[in-house]
């Protein structure tokens, strides 16, 4: 194996770069100002560029690979948003310029909020959030603002299906929510009489994800937003799932009162390791005027020598503030610069595609998967890892297996209420070879897994790790650099 760390390859008085000769007088630095001297490797140009570039291909990302890892929507993030992103007007502002300096910003993302709303058919929106999770948080305590504001502090029970993403309760929990299940029924839609048995008087809300967490339509979502708005409780919309919905059902439409989109996801701004997120939160009008403050808006209308002015506004009764600045601008370039290269017309086609590939992939693979539910699905689908003629193979040897195939595994576990769960989201991205290759990875593994298991349990094979202790990694996280003994 190749050398693990930069210090390994470093040679005393090696450097990458010679400066010229200092012309101007040197000066000792007061001792107040002087650090420790840290240690650094003595490394030639080209030694840096093969050590980081070897540790790059350690890395497995939807640049060098196909990624269907379910409920994350890890579509191709165009470069062209890099490169709007990077202009330096938007790259080089500073949060605290005063607004008539930084009038195109606000005009991006007055746009932005504008394109969001069309898209969803929301009356209001903020951009602030930092991720899904935090658009959650932001919805619920907005649902808390707004029972509080009519006097129905009673109101702090959340309900949540069980087939719901993790986030939801905790979002739920930290707002002060008492967390209510709902369960599914054999179709894989809400279980109505488990709804209609918990909604009473101290219902605040449901949070619903539309595709639900299983790839299906929830074909009764008219019946179960009016049971709950019925029993004074408000609908919150857990937006990530929105790829397989845009320009074909605008959530806002269905009565839905709250939702967050992830950018991240839907719009391809990049995801995971690749840069922060952003978790827009749109409203109906009942609730714009609990949104976080600031949001941009028009101060003075356009006439017919200058564009509109824009500044920051402030809802008559926020929520107040819930991210610095004002969230992630450039997350909001890269989603503004992907709707725009789509258009009106590209952006229905998006959730066609999406819903397409998974449907095919699907139809490649379930005679030797079980389909958790035989529907048609949307944009993703969840298969059952585990065979009764191959009682040891779990979906975890299955992802694992994967890896070997070259493809990121699918998400595992998730959702909770189904078995050995594989949760597979293609995306739109992907072309048709893409996806037959993977369904050969998979059927070849089904094979595998009733003649030669053990391949699958030693899995994977090839990579730089092998299984390694997740749990560990986790709770037991080492951030800083392995320095020698020697240099310490
Ligand atoms: C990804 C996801 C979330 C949380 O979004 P983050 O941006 O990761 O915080 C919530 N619900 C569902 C269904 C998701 O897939």
């Amino acid at each position: 194996m190749a050398e693990s760390t930069i210090f390994e390859i470093s040679s005393p008085g090696r450097v990458g770069v010679k400066y010229p000769k200092c012309d101007v007088p040197e000066y000792e630095l007061p001792k107040t100002l002087v650090r420790k001297q840290l240690p650094m490797p003595e490394v030639s140009e080209l030694d840096v560029i093969r050590h980081f570039t070897r540790l790059s291909k350690m890395n497995y990302s939807i640049d060098s690979g196909f990624y269907p890892l379910g409920s994350c929507t890890m579509k191709y993030n165009p470069k062209i948003n890099e490169v709007t992103a990077r202009l330096p007007g938007f790259a080089l502002t500073h949060p605290l310029q005063p607004v008539d300096t930084i009038q195109g910003n606000l005009a991006l993302m007055f746009e932005l909020q504008d394109w969001l709303l069309e898209i969803s058919g929301f009356s209001g929106i903020t951009l602030q959030p930092a991720a899904g999770a935090h658009g959650e948080y932001v919805g619920v305590m907005i649902i808390r603002a707004y029972h509080d504001d009519r006097g129905e502090k009673n109101r702090r029970k959340m309900l949540i299906p069980d087939s719901a993403h993790g986030t939801n309760p905790a979002s739920s929990a930290m707002s002060g929510f008492e967390v209510v299940p709902v369960a599914t029924d054999k179709n894989g839609n809400v279980d109505i009489e488990s709804l209609k048995s918990v909604c009473d008087e101290n219902v605040a809300g449901l949070m619903l994800t539309n595709p639900n967490t299983l790839g299906l339509f929830e074909q009764n979502i008219l019946e179960v937003i009016h049971i709950v708005h019925d029993a004074g409780g408000l609908v919150y919309g857990d937006g990530a799932n929105l790829n397989a919905l845009l320009g074909i059902v605008r959530p806002g439409d269905l009565g839905i009162d709250i939702m967050h989109f992830n950018l991240h996801k839907t719009f391809s701004t990049p995801h995971g390791g690749g840069g922060p997120g952003s978790g827009p939160v749109g409203v109906s009008k009942h609730l714009i005027d609990f949104l976080p403050s600031p949001i941009v808006g028009i101060i003075e209308e356009a006439s017919e020598d200058f564009p509109p002015y824009y500044g920051f506004v402030e809802p008559k009764k926020s929520i107040g503030r819930i991210k610095s600045f004002n969230g992630h601008f450039g997350m909001m370039v890269r989603a503004y610069t992907f709707i725009s290269m789509y258009g009106k017309e590209g952006i229905r086609k998006i959730a066609e595609g999406a819903v397409l590939n998974a449907n095919y992939l699907m139809a490649l693979v379930q005679d030797k998967y079980k389909v958790a539910i035989k529907r048609p699905c949307m944009h993703e689908f969840v298969l059952e890892g585990h065979w009764s003629t191959a009682p040891d193979i779990h979906a975890l040897d299955i992802a694992k297996r994967l890896m070997d195939y070259n493809f990121h595994p699918p998400t595992n576990y998730f959702p909770l209420i189904v078995p050995e769960a594989l949760m597979i989201e293609p995306t739109e991205t992907e072309s048709k070879e893409t996806l037959e290759n993977f369904a050969d990875a998979l059927l070849k593994i089904a094979d595998e897994a009733k003649n030669e298991p053990q391949l699958l349990k030693e899995a994977p094979h090839n990579t730089p790790v092998g299984r390694l202790d997740e749990v560990k990694a986790a709770k037991d996280l080492v951030l800083c650099c392995w320095i020698p003994d020697n240099l310490n």
